[in-house]
């Protein structure tokens, strides 16, 4: 289910970006016309979209043990209350690894639960959601890692901060090949 921090009073916008049908459209449609103008120049930027794309398929599987040893029996499921979206590096990533991009941001008030959300958890596949979805591990997740096995914590860290680098460096290339 859930993989969202739960920061309901950190400072930020009071609204997500792109949170209505039309502007998510519009958003999306901008994204993919400047890929369009800057094709010749974006292979380093598909390439390290891709890369991450593979490591975060390796990862999913122990996500998904993860989220049915805890999230399944969550009392309190951080999807209903955490303040996060969709942001640019995400739709880059969808973009430039040619998924399938969602019908609409994840919410169009941050009061809202996640529109994704289902009764049997995230209704997006792993590979769809915001990065922030994968990335965040709440206190339960990394007591139960922290108990060791296969994938202990240090080593589920280490593999989601390669992601985060990856996707860090997509997007500099991106920038780069657009200006
Ligand atoms: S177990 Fe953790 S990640 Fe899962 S829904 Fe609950 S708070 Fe969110
Ligand atoms: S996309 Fe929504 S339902 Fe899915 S993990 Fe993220 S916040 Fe939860």
């Amino acid at each position: 289910m859930c993989r969202t921090p739960d920061s309901p009073d950190s400072a930020g916008p009071s609204v997500p970006p792109w949170n209505s049908i039309p502007l998510w459209q519009a958003a999306n449609r901008s994204l993919a016309q400047a890929l369009g103008r800057h094709r010749p120049r974006l292979a380093p930027a598909i390439a390290l979209a891709g890369e991450a794309f593979a490591l975060l398929g390796q990862l999913a599987p122990v996500m998904t043990a993860l989220g049915n040893l805890t999230c399944s029996r969550c009392l309190s499921p951080c999807c209903e209350r955490a303040r996060v979206w969709f942001d640019f590096r995400d739709l880059l990533y969808l973009h430039l690894t040619g998924q399938p991009r969602p019908p609409a941001q994840l919410r169009e008030d941050l009061h809202e639960p996640c529109r994704y959300l289902g009764a049997a958890g995230c209704r997006l596949p792993r590979q769809l959601r915001p990065w922030v979805c994968t990335w965040y591990l709440c206190p339960s997740q990394t007591t139960l890692l922290g108990r060791g096995g296969r994938h202990p914590l240090g080593l589920v860290r280490r593999q989601l901060g390669a992601v985060a680098e990856l996707r860090r460096e997509m997007e500099t290339a991106f920038i780069r090949a657009s200006t």
